[in-house]
């Protein structure tokens, strides 16, 4: 790519969000440059299932093929209890009618982010510089200008726009000043990465574990290829160091907790995470706009977080693409902000609080009333399908496009 004019839009950080914005944008013939602190793409333990709206978003672009080749397809999942076993089992094939892609997709996030780097780097107009850490921004009517530390030392880039993609800890949404308004949860959460099968003890490719002590959430994982490997995530009471969180003993003992074998578990990663309910009070300040965790953060109970995120790129990319082409006024940004702000509120800090309570709660009449519940929506087709759309996030894009 040639040097950035004022044509480009910057988008600061090369994960998941950030790459998928920047490949939607160039595919659309908008100049992209992508800014990375490390040193290249990221490999951790977060993302790993993809809901139906985000795989019909990503298939315009080919990612959603690319992602079936080596994803593991997940119709049914379960809500287990650890004393009473299976509380509900559902079945994504009943959305067959409203999605070419009724299941959970599951592919770690660091073996999505390749997929996206490869497509981008073939567009002529997109670069990624990986080693360019945004520290910085200032802007005007026309132009924003962000500051970069770079192996060469401190650089001013100007483009046209900035997206600020650049996670939780956004530089670009501190350089802003805006609020990431919500709360940080007092448990932490652990995620372990194992071999162990888990399947002949009848647990789903994905399944809720509820306990008032120990809650589990366990999703198989494609690894490096078959027979995959299975995660299991749990909480961290907030007086345990980290160091004995990592222990081998504590990471056999909570293994050993959830599902009891006798030989020890083979365990192939861990890491340990805090987890948070924030919303950026704006997504958009003049030229900058903030999408993905920058924008909104959520415990993962639902895996709605990466598929937010996306949501967010595709939306954003389509809008600001029209804008630099000059088929659109800039006023159509706040169309993505009104839409994708609230339907973060509405439905995924909502449902991903709700999920995280109801594994957690430790109330017995209130565990009842939960699992009685479900066990009446998954009775009842019109219940059961609605609990289905909403967990699919399908009924999130719903509300979201009817935000005018
Ligand atoms: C345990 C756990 C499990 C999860 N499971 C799921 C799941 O199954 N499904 C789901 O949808 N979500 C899940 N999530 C959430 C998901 O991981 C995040 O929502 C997702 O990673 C957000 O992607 P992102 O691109 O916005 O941010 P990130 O993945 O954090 O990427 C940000 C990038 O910006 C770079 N960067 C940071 N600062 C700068 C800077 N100043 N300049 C330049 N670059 C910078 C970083 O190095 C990084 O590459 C999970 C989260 C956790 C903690």
């Amino acid at each position: 790519m040639t040097a950035p004019t004022r044509r480009t839009v910057i988008v600061a950080g090369a994960g998941p969000v950030g790459l998928l914005t920047a490949l939607a944008l160039a595919r659309r013939d908008v100049p992209v440059l992508v800014l990375e602190a490390e040193p290249g793409l990221t490999v951790d333990l977060r993302a790993g299932s993809f809901h139906p709206p985000s795989l019909e978003m990503m298939a315009p672009l080919g990612v959603t093929d690319e992602m079936l080749k080596t994803a593991i397809r997940v119709p049914r999942w379960q809500i287990r209890d650890k004393r009473e076993g299976v509380i509900v089992e559902w079945d994504l094939s009943v959305l067959a009618d409203v999605t070419p892609y009724p299941y959970r997709l599951h592919l770690e996030q660091h073996r999505l982010t390749p997929i996206l780097y490869r497509f981008l780097r073939a567009i002529p107009h997109a670069e990624v510089r990986f080693d360019h850490r945004v520290t910085g921004l200032t802007q005007t009517a026309d132009t924003v200008t962000v500051t970069v530390d770079t192996p060469g030392g401190e650089a001013q880039v100007e483009a046209a726009w900035l997206v600020g993609a650049d996670g939780g800890r956004s530089t670009v949404r501190g350089s802003l000043g805006t609020e990431f308004e919500g709360f940080t949860w007092p448990e932490r959460f652990v995620v372990l990465s194992t071999t162990r099968d888990f399947a002949p003890h009848g647990d789903t490719e994905n399944a809720y574990m509820a306990d008032p002590s120990e809650w589990a959430a366990i999703f198989k994982m494609p690894g490096d290829g078959p027979p995959g490997l299975w995660r299991a995530v749990f909480p961290v009471p907030p007086e345990e160091d980290e160091a004995v969180t990592l222990s081998a003993e504590m990471v056999e003992r909570r293994l050993q907790n959830l599902l009891p074998n006798a030989a020890p578990y083979p365990v192939t990663a861990n890491g340990i995470y805090k987890v948070h309910q924030r919303v950026a009070r704006e997504f958009r300040v003049g030229r900058v706009l903030l999408a993905g965790d920058a924008a909104h953060i959520n415990n993962p109970l639902g895996a709605f977080g990466l598929n937010g995120g996306i949501h967010d790129a595709i939306s954003l990319a389509e809008k600001l693409a029209r804008v630099c082409r000059g088929d659109a006024d800039p006023s159509l940004l706040d169309r993505y902000v009104r839409q994708r702000r609230t339907v973060n509120l509405e439905y995924v800090q909502e449902f991903s609080i709700r999920n995280l309570r109801r594994l957690s709660a430790r109330d017995p009449e209130e565990r009842q009333r939960n699992f009685e519940g479900l066990r009446r929506a998954a009775a009842t087709p019109e219940a059961a399908r609605e609990f289905l759309l909403v967990s699919s996030m399908i009924a999130s894009v719903r509300r979201a496009e009817a935000i005018a």
